[in-house]
């Protein structure tokens, strides 16, 4: 058994008994019209991942600053989603 990176999907597991979530489509109208795959969980998990990429798309971090609109499809349905992004805090502390 070996617990590695899965080269399909990115997620780590067990790599005898995982099985990759399934397909998901994004379309965003800042791209191309050809809708884009990623492997997700669920409409949402896909929306998120949709986030995660478009937000990290040449080190903008567009989303900071604004929401977006994404349509997620299973190859059958479509949904709508607004997506944005918080930044996490760290704090820190130093005697001085
Ligand atoms: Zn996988």
């Amino acid at each position: 058994m070996s617990y590695d990176r899965c080269e399909t999907c990115g997620e780590f597991g067990w790599l005898d008994t995982h099985k990759c979530p399934p397909i998901f489509y994004f379309k965003h109208e800042d791209w191309d019209l050809e809708p884009r795959e990623v492997r997700a969980h669920s409409f949402s998990d896909a929306a998120e991942k949709f986030a995660r990429i478009y937000n990290e798309d040449d080190g903008d971090y567009v989303l900071m600053d604004e929401d977006t609109e994404v349509i997620i499809s299973d190859g059958n349905i479509e949904k709508k989603y607004i997506v944005s992004a918080e930044p996490d805090i760290y704090y820190s502390s130093r005697e001085v």
